[in-house]
């Protein structure tokens, strides 16, 4: 049975990216820092309504110690997802320094710590996936979440650079970039910014993180061809 781990996996894109590929027969590892109870329960209903196995395994994917842990507890994997993501909105002149560095963490220096420790057993294999979850803004930049951005342009380079490093093994390397979609990272935004959002997405709607995560399916079984890629879904915003 194929096996893949999708970081951040307690709500939103990770628990619809879990379910689309426990739905497609995989043992699913899945992984979040905070909300366990909600990891748990999703545990819970991958194994009893897709019939397939699912591990949860609580981990801070911003911590190389928790990470490396983790992975003693992993088989070799097939499919890595770097999903865990957090946000952070504000003028960067009053951001701390300790709230950069949380994001480059989370969101750029984790899917380093994942990949690094998930590579190996893949170029033994001389097959294997990695499929990074981006956003639009790590190619147009947004203002007041300009370390958000930056860590989304980093994760960019990164997929693309790592894609040719590893092409040569067979191990395909690309990411998604979601636009605006309906999850808990937006709910600080007010009814007068989400609509404000949406009129200038040409779709007038968010998109799902069922639409997000059948997409990662489909990248991940693309020909294997098809790496080093950034693919937006946006609903023709940028
Ligand atoms: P979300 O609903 O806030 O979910 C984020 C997930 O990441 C949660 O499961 C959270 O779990 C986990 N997480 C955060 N920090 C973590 C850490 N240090 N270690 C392990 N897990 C951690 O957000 P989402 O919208 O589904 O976002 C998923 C990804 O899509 C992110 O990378 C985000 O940047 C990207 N994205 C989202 C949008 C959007 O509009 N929603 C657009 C573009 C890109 P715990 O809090 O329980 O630890």
């Amino acid at each position: 049975m194929k096996t893949v781990l999708i970081t951040g996996a307690s709500r939103g894109i990770g628990a619809a990216i879990a379910e689309r590929f426990a739905e497609g027969g995989y043992h699913t590892y899945i992984t979040c820092a905070r909300d366990t109870q909600s990891l748990y329960a999703l545990q819970e209903k991958i194994s009893t309504t897709y019939n397939t196995p699912c591990t949860a395994i609580p981990c801070d994917v911003s911590d190389y110690t928790a990470v490396e842990k983790m992975f003693q507890n992993l088989p070799p994997l097939d499919v890595l997802i770097n999903n865990a993501g957090i946000s952070y909105f504000g003028l960067l002149s009053d951001m701390s320094v300790e709230d950069w560095h949380k994001v480059m963490d989370t969101n750029l220096n984790a899917c380093f710590y994942t990949a690094k420790l998930a590579i190996p057993a893949m170029v033994r294999a001389k097959s294997g996936r990695i499929l990074n979850i981006s956003s639009v803004w790590g190619n147009a930049g947004s203002s007041l979440e300009t370390a958000y951005s930056a860590s989304k342009g980093g994760l960019n380079a990164l997929t693309k650079a790592l894609a040719k490093e590893l092409a040569p093994s067979n191990i395909q390397v690309n990411a998604l970039a979601p636009g605006l979609i309906d999850t808990a990272m937006n709910a600080c935004l007010s009814e007068e910014d989400m609509s404000a959002l949406k009129a200038e997405i040409p779709a007038d709607r968010p998109g799902s993180p069922k639409e997000v995560a059948d997409l990662a399916w489909q990248v991940v079984h693309a020909p294997a061809y098809m790496t080093g890629q950034i693919i937006a879904i946006d609903g023709g915003w940028l």
